[in-house]
């Protein structure tokens, strides 16, 4: 019997081996404890391939979230069998029950997790640095006994402290991107009206191309077939908004218009209608919009009109399954560090370096940064010269030159193993319309020397195998002024209806200045991965449908600009993305003594 039990044990590490599959020996504890370990493990490695944070690190948490009755029930019982010996044993010395799950494997999260979250299933995470450790473990939580302050100061890292050990893993992977979209040498125009009415024409066919995807739009008519009608009838028709307002009695007139016209749809604002009159309230002028309804032709003489049903915009899929890496390698996304501005946080950015150099004494900073080959730098890289009235009061290096050539110097601490990716902001030196093309040659030198590569706003590039969405964010300032209920304090917000109205900049006539070119590049056709934005110098980070949704944070103190306007930044907070379980950790340079 035990013979046959020891025998089963071996068949299940050699499975699991096989399987790539690696396992805490508490885990193993556990299934071995499981009544037909061997037929429930295959259910386990199957399962786990669907779990979009398992690494190949099969933990308590991995199985928790593994819907199978038995599994489920012995997790149960071992997990506060484990807290009662724990808590017998307990000593000062001991680290915290909450580690006990992760602490032995190699590229876990180790805490201090006071700085950082893993988001994988929180949306529009603000205010990370109230949650516990126990956020981490999932359900596990509620029955592990609350962390101590006291034991956080315990003797874990001591030997991390004394010897700053530092072998980047990332050093190991070769490699893997590719530039899958860049307007920089593609922008044409003439600047004539023409262009404009071009750029519309294309976004309009982008996005109806987009629409069209969706099973229910295969029946929606042309508008200038709606009007043919001499009877009430139910149809469904797409178009782009062309005005949009509210009638006396509260109910939405929106005017909407295909290349064979245009036609109003009327939506009664009653409670049953609540979740179409929020996606009303969140339009603006020029987004593509699908309706379905009741036309009403009219009196004679008179112009008819479509009684709305529903109404929806373009969105993104709710099973949208994103691209994950198979190697263990992370990105940093960082923007706006102003270099050259009064309040360029330099002291901030030089632990950020330290950071990437492996030079934070810490253990658990160590280890994430060892994870890191990619650094996104999503604009305003440099404050640039002549960007607003009187500038250059607010300027410590005043030539624009200079202030790349101090952006070397920075950037020349990032090792070689890793690749930096910089888009160009509304501070560059480069045309403020979007989209725009990468910071020329003639100030970009010394960074091309170091390897960066420039790109244009907004690009898309894999890495990977994940797809990064870069666009420095302009058109957000805009949304939060147009739109109720959005505001630059929660960027996540804001960047959650450009996904769903998959476009950039659907700004009419604001401060967003759009370039008239033939093609427009502002439509999200393809749906990225990883949306990373910056430019409101507010960090956020969320998730949306598995897109992760991420606005870096700054390096930039408060400016007498942003002081008008009410935006307080956070400078220093900078999140990595894990490319391989696309689980976000924003760190907070200010909160860390280098
Ligand atoms: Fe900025
Ligand atoms: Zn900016």
């Amino acid at each position: 019997m035990i013979d046959n039990k020891v025998n089963q044990k071996k068949l299940v590490v050699n499975k699991l081996t096989s399987a790539g599959i690696n396992i805490t020996p508490e885990t193993l504890n556990i299934i071995m404890s499981l009544e037909n370990p061997l037929e429930i493990l295959n259910l386990i490695i199957k399962e786990t391939s669907f779990i979009p944070s398992f690494n190949s690190y099969l933990t308590l948490n991995i199985l928790q979230k593994i819907s199978n009755e038995e599994i489920q029930k012995t997790l149960k019982r071992f997990v506060s069998k484990e807290i009662i010996i724990e808590n017998l044993n307990s000593t000062s010395e001991k680290p915290e029950k909450a580690e006990w799950i992760v602490n032995v494997e190699k590229f876990s999260i180790e805490p201090e997790k006071k700085d950082m979250i893993n988001s994988s299933n929180i949306e529009g995470i603000n205010n990370f640095k109230e949650k516990s450790n126990l956020a981490l473990l999932g359900h596990v939580s509620a029955s592990l006994p609350k962390p101590s302050k006291e034991k956080k100061k315990s003797k874990i890292y001591d030997s991390a402290k004394s010897t700053l050990h530092f072998k980047p893993l990332a050093k190991e992977f070769d490699f893997s991107y590719e530039i899958l979209k860049d307007p920089t040498g593609k922008l044409f125009t003439s600047g004539d009206y023409d262009d404009f009415y071009d750029l519309t024409l294309d976004k309009y066919n982008k996005l109806r191309n987009l629409m069209r995807k969706r099973p229910e739009m295969k029946a929606a008519t042309n508008i200038s077939n709606i009007f043919r009608l001499s009877r009430n009838f139910e149809i469904s028709t797409l178009g782009l908004v062309n005005d949009i307002y509210q009638s006396k009695n509260g109910n939405y007139i929106i005017t909407l218009e295909d290349i064979t016209g245009t036609i109003n749809v009327l939506m009664r604002n009653v409670s049953e209608n609540v979740d179409y009159i929020k996606t009303i309230e969140r339009t603006v002028k020029d987004q593509l919009l699908y309706v379905d309804g009741v036309y009403n032709p009219g009196e004679q003489g008179k112009t008819g009109i479509i009684f709305a049903n529903t109404i929806s915009k373009i969105d993104i899929p709710t099973d949208y399954k994103p691209n994950i890496s198979e190697e263990p390698v992370s990105a940093a996304l960082i923007s706006d560090l102003h270099i050259g501005s009064k309040e360029f946080e330099e002291k901030l950015f030089t632990k950020f370096l330290n950071f990437i150099n492996g030079k934070i004494n810490k253990k658990n900073y160590r280890e994430i940064a060892s994870k890191v080959k990619y650094i996104i730098i999503n604009g305003d890289l440099v404050d640039g010269i002549g960007v607003y009235p009187n500038q250059q009061e607010d300027l410590t290096i005043s030539d624009i030159f200079k202030q790349y050539n101090f952006a070397a110097e920075l950037l020349s601490n990032i090792p070689e193993y890793i690749k930096i990716f910089y888009v160009a902001g509304n501070h560059e030196p480069v045309r403020n319309a979007i989209p725009r093309p990468a910071v020329p040659k003639k100030y970009s030198q010394e960074l091309l020397n170091l390897g960066v590569k420039c790109l244009g706003n907004p690009s898309l590039i894999r890495t990977h195998n994940v797809n990064t969405l870069i666009y420095h964010g302009e058109s957000m300032h805009d949304m939060n002024m147009i739109i109720h209920g959005l505001d630059n304090n929660n960027p996540v917000e804001t960047m959650k209806e450009l996904l769903i109205c998959r476009h950039l900049a659907p700004v009419y006539g604001e401060k967003t200045q759009i370039a008239p070119v033939d093609n427009d590049w502002l439509v999200i056709d393809k749906i990225p991965d990883i949306f990373h934005t910056g430019h409101i110098h507010i960090n956020g980070i969320g998730r949306y449908r598995n897109v992760s949704l991420i606005n870096s944070g700054c390096f930039q103190a408060q400016t007498d600009f942003m002081r008008s306007f009410g935006i307080s930044p956070t400078p220093g907070i900078t999140p990595i993305i894990e490319l391989d379980t696309l689980n976000v950790l924003p760190l907070d340079f200010k909160k860390i003594n280098s």
